[in-house]
């Protein structure tokens, strides 16, 4: 049978493009179905986090993000009585290279994916269709779809992805339900474009006032949004008016004589994970595996996590490498990661949403007395938690499993002439980063295995060190060299996520490393044929 598509993914949000660019740019032919004509023109996300723009950047946005977006800058807390509770100031370059906090419109997010993904010749959109069912041939996978016109439509793929939001098609399709931490919040959003440019300092503000929690944030260039939580005594209705937005936006000095109400809607803050995102040739992934509340500013984060995961392992499957039970780790590297994020948004929301004046005075008091302890400033601690069990080499003992599961640090690095971030100098995929030459010490069949997984070997030098050829990098920011020496690695294997895979301590353990990652792949097996592309 001819298949439509290597995958088929529904939903063309965040997650849904960067899933789809990230296979395309594999040359993997797929299918993005999404059941409206034109994409959403409004905002939920206003901002990402450091390894969220590697990830975006690994697949083409720099432009993007240097020309449409700015540094969301300093992010702080203060009482009912503006006496400051907590005061984050985001640093420029952070663990990625990136900003901890980019600020953006949502909107250009996603037509910059839209003119990514137009450039892929095997990326195929197919809009303006709801897909409705979905069924698992055990080879392959059908989804039913209606078109613009009600007609219906099969499509058919290897693989398919439900990136179809929080109230997910594909989630149910697969059998899953959702745990619940059981924190939900109304809040009333207002995105705002003021009509003379203004500055805000800080440039994100969280009113703890339990008269009424408010946020006032940097929502992109030009672009700023407002929240403001629905109160007991107040009905969603009742809430959500232009009149009341005006009201509360006055507490601001934000009126309609200085500024133009793009929209306003009410959402409810939930806090959800699925407790399966996988199901045979079905997978989910985004807000359809998980919601949670906006404080940390980490759901879009966590859905491009989810695609940076699952990409590298239906690579993997589609060429055969091993069998599928690779993309079993998604779920399981996923689940427990995300978990942090929503209980970390949880947390910061039950010290925001509070609406006990006495607790809330109480609140005051402890994050005053941290904050003269020093604690609640300077630099924000990055919300990235490392990966736990899953696709992780654990045979280095206590050293290896130190950075097993760790964010890789990008940092500027030198080949030649040419001075780069890691990932644009070297390339995205499998990376060997060593502190020596390590080719030696793998041996033929070792080096074919490793050339079978496009695994790039890279030595890294000083920063004056020549660093001409494909096989090292001098290490210009003096980055990398002191990581390695601080862990006692003599090498790091980063997986195409940017997670380590494991680290080595000594030169006569690259073979139990490779060793490892293939029992763990399974054998390489021949690389099957791709689907014609005509
Ligand atoms: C108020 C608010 C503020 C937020 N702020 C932040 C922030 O600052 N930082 C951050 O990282 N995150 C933030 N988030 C979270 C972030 O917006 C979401 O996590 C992210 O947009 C989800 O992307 P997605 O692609 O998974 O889902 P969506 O963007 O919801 O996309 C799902 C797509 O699937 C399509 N679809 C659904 N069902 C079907 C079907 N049956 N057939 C075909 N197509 C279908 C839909 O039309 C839609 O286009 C915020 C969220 C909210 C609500």
């Amino acid at each position: 049978m001819t298949l439509d598509a290597d995958v088929v993914i529904v939903g063309d949000g965040p997650v849904g493009q960067t899933l789809a660019i990230m296979l395309a740019e594999k040359e993997w032919k797929v299918t993005l179905v999404d059941r409206w004509p034109e994409p959403y023109t409004m905002s939920r996300a206003v901002a990402f986090d450091s390894e969220a723009a590697r990830i975006l950047a690994s697949i083409g946005l720099t432009e993007y993000i240097n020309t449409q977006t700015e540094p969301s800058g300093r992010y702080s807390w203060q009482n009912a009585k503006e006496q400051t509770l907590l005061d984050i100031r985001g640093v420029s370059q952070g663990w990625c290279h990136w900003p901890d906090s980019t600020s953006m419109f949502q909107p250009a997010l996603e037509s910059a994916l839209t003119a990514r993904g137009a450039r892929l010749p095997t990326l195929n959109v197919l809009r303006g269709h709801e897909v409705v069912d979905a069924t698992d041939h055990g080879s392959y996978v059908e989804a039913g779809c209606i078109g613009p016109g009600g007609e219906r439509r099969e499509v058919s793929g290897r693989w398919l992805v439900g990136c179809d939001g929080a109230n997910s098609f594909v989630r149910d399709r697969i059998g899953a339900a959702m745990h619940d931490l059981n924190f939900s919040r109304d809040w009333l959003i207002c995105d705002v474009v003021l009509h003379e440019a203004r500055t805000f300092d800080p440039n994100n503000l969280q009113i703890c006032d339990p008269a009424r929690p408010r946020t006032s944030a940097s929502a992109g260039p030009g672009h700023r949004r407002w929240e403001f939580m629905r109160l007991d005594d107040e009905t969603v209705e009742e809430l959500d008016t232009e009149e009341s937005a005006w009201r509360l936006l006055e507490l601001f000095g934000v009126t309609p004589l200085n500024a133009t109400l793009l929209r306003r809607a009410i959402y409810a803050f939930k806090s959800q994970w699925a407790d399966r995102w996988r199901s045979g040739r079905m997978l989910i992934a985004g807000d359809a595996a998980h919601i949670m509340p906006p404080f940390a500013g980490q759901g879009m984060c966590s859905c491009l996590r989810d695609a940076a995961n699952l990409s590298w392992k239906l690579d993997l499957a589609l060429r055969g490498h091993g069998d599928d039970t690779v993309l079993d780790t998604y779920g399981t590297e996923r689940a427990r990661h995300v978990q942090h994020a929503i209980r970390m948004s949880v947390n910061l929301g039950r010290v925001i949403c509070q609406l006990d004046p006495v607790a809330a005075a109480d609140r005051d008091v402890a994050m005053t007395a941290a904050r003269e302890r020093g604690i609640g400033t300077g630099a924000p601690k990055a919300p990235v938690h490392p990966l736990h069990g899953g696709l992780l080499y654990r045979g280095g003992g206590a050293r290896g499993d130190r950075l097993a599961g760790r964010l890789m640090p990008q940092a500027m690095v030198r080949r030649g002439n040419k001075i780069g971030l890691l990932d644009e100098v070297v390339g995205t995929g499998f990376v060997l980063l060593a502190g020596e030459d390590p080719r030696p010490f793998l041996g033929a069949p070792t080096l074919a295995y490793l050339k079978s997984l496009n695994v790039r070997v890279v030595s890294v030098g000083p920063a004056d060190a020549p660093a001409e050829d494909d096989a090292s990098v001098a290490d210009t920011d003096r980055t990398y060299l002191p990581y390695l020496a601080r862990e006692d690695a003599r090498a790091v294997l980063i997986r195409p996520d940017f997670y380590i895979y494991g680290m080595i301590a000594d030169s006569g353990e690259y073979l139990t490393l490779f060793d490892d990652l293939r029992q763990r792949l399974g054998a390489a097996t021949a690389v099957s044929e791709r689907l014609s592309t005509g």
